[in-house]
């Protein structure tokens, strides 16, 4: 590539201070240092956890926030030998780096290196970012920054997929489906013929249902604040549906009823802390699961009387749904080449790259599921 080891101007969506719309400008972007990439990102999707740190009053601005998208590499740093110029990508906010405990255990996809950590704004290697206007750093967000034509990423934080697959429809594959799928089939587990719950029926819940459906799980119970969502929520799996408002006593007790002493599972995968109580003290005692996938607020706390765990009930949580980004993220994609996982039904918007501020109104306004943003057209 013509571009290799030089600095490449492209534009870039900054956000400047929390809660603001973001603004298109003309960001310089370094060349990737030792076992780092740079990468061309041709599509880019809104998470939820990107506008939780958007509207949140952190120290780290300007950043370019973006972590759910999919791209092809311009050049790779020293040290990089399992990528190359040209191969497709999912950028992942959580990463691999095959070295650590972790990595090397079957069962964390937790990497000691390159776990989440959304205060750094910085490359690892050298604590500098790679972005910058007027020679001033734009701090990066999760690793990833993808509001951006170009951006670096550790190398540990890129998953290689088929170059068949398409990216405008696979991106979404690099955050929150796969997290709501992982956090059914390889947290929760429910077994043949069980009853699940979802708390939030957003793009991460309605995965979860997918999840669960595949599972082989024959009640799959969803619950949100939003009613909405319920009509859409049947074509993931959903055969049941609980608004927490229509009721006049908590939403646990109502479950519990529904269900004849509560639910196998549940996910709660909406971030409220109201929810992920509700989800844990909702499962069955005995043998009940609950996973927690949503981001709290900063200052939330779990509440719960001990003896619900006592009374032999699990409470977990996943990031990335325990799948291990460079290992088995291309078989989340071969999932959907093969048509075992549908991705299409989860796509409800697309803008071009000037319109992103359309996809924070739309989820700020609960439309949708997932708005694609185009950063060619
Ligand atoms: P979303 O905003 O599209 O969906 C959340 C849904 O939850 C909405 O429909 C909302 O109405 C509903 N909701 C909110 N509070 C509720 C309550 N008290 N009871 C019932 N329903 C409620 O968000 P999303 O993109 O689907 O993400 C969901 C959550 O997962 C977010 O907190 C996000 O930060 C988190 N997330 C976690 C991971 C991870 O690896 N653990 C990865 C991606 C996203
Ligand atoms: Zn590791």
């Amino acid at each position: 590539m013509a571009t290799a080891g030089k600095v490449i101007k492209c534009k870039a969506a900054v956000a400047w201070e929390a809660g603001k719309p973001l603004s298109i400008e003309e960001v310089e972007v370094a060349p990737p240092q030792a076992m780092e990439v740079r990468v061309k990102i041709l599509f880019t999707a809104l998470c939820h956890t990107d506008v939780y740190f958007w509207e949140a009053k952190t120290p780290v601005f300007p950043r370019i926030f973006g972590h759910e998208a999919g791209g092809i590499v311009e050049s790779v740093g020293e040290g990089v030998t399992e990528l190359a110029p040209g191969d497709h990508v999912l950028p992942v906010f959580t990463g691999e780096c095959k070295e650590c405990p972790h990595c090397k255990s079957a069962e964390s996809n937790m990497c000691d290196l390159l776990r989440i950590n959304t205060d750094r704004g910085v490359m690892l290697s050298d604590g500098k970012s790679r972005f910058s206007i007027d020679g001033k750093p734009i701090y990066h967000f999760v690793g990833t920054s993808t509001f951006s034509e170009y951006t670096v990423l550790h190398v540990g934080c890129v998953a290689k997929i088929n170059p068949e697959a398409p990216l405008d429809k696979v991106c979404v594959l690099s955050c929150g489906i796969s997290t709501g799928l992982g956090a059914s089939i390889n947290v929760a587990k429910p077994p043949k013929g069980s009853t699940v719950a979802i708390f939030g029926l957003g793009a991460v819940g309605l995965a979860a249902a997918e999840g669960a459906r595949i599972a082989g799980a024959s009640r799959i119970i969803g619950i949100d604040l939003n009613a909405n969502r319920f009509e859409e929520a049947r074509k993931f799996g959903c055969t049941e549906f609980v608004n927490p408002k229509d009721h006049n006593k908590p939403v646990q007790e109502v479950l519990i009823e529904m269900t004849n002493g509560g639910v196998d599972r549940s996910v709660e995968c909406t971030g409220n802390i109201n929810a992920m109580i509700q989800a844990f003290e909702c499962v069955h005692d005995g043998w009940g699961v609950a996973v927690l996938v949503g981001v709290p607020h900063k200052d939330a706390e779990f509440k719960t009387h001990p003896m619900n765990f006592l009374n032999e009930r699990t409470l977990k949580g996943t990031f990335f749904g325990n799948f291990k980004p460079r290992t088995d993220l291309p078989n989340v994609v071969e999932m959907y080449m093969k048509k075992e996982l549908e991705v299409e039904k989860f796509i409800t918007h697309s803008v071009p790259f000037s319109e992103i501020n359309k996809a924070f109104d739309l989820m700020a306004k609960g439309e949708g599921i997932r708005c694609i943003i185009r950063m060619e057209n």
